[in-house]
């Protein structure tokens, strides 16, 4: 937990967000600011502030992460027509908020390359 992390505060409920899923390690919440018809992220409980800090240690929470992201795509009927998953990492990536989440973004078709 950090006290002035705005996503650990979301997790303790501090801060109100439409959560679409928790449990004991995780949490998903719709993004406030979507970028396509669905768009959640999905977050650890504990303070991780980027992928770049996830360890050995972390292989199983990654994996859960990842497979919480396909669960709700599945559930939200993006999965058959597909959708995309991102991680932005530190500046040139324009990671803003500084805990670990995963976009899910779906319900329209994406340009490749990202911009
Ligand atoms: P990133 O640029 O990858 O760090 O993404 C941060 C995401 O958090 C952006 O898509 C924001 O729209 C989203 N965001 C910022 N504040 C909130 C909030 N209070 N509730 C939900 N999503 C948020």
């Amino acid at each position: 937990m950090s006290g002035d992390c705005l996503f650990c505060r979301i997790a303790e409920k501090k801060i109100p967000a439409k959560i679409a899923y928790e449990d004991e390690r995780a949490l998903a919440f719709e993004d406030v600011s979507p970028q396509a018809p669905v768009h959640f992220l999905v977050i650890p409980r504990a303070h991780i502030a980027t992928l770049n800090d996830l360890g050995e240690k972390d292989e199983g929470l990654a994996g859960h992460l990842l497979a919480i992201a396909a669960r709700l795509a599945r559930e939200r009927g993006v999965a058959e027509n597909g959708y995309r998953v991102v991680i932005n990492v530190n500046r040139n990536a324009l990671q803003s908020v500084f805990h670990l989440h995963i976009h899910v973004i779906g319900g329209r078709r994406f340009g490749w390359p990202p911009g």
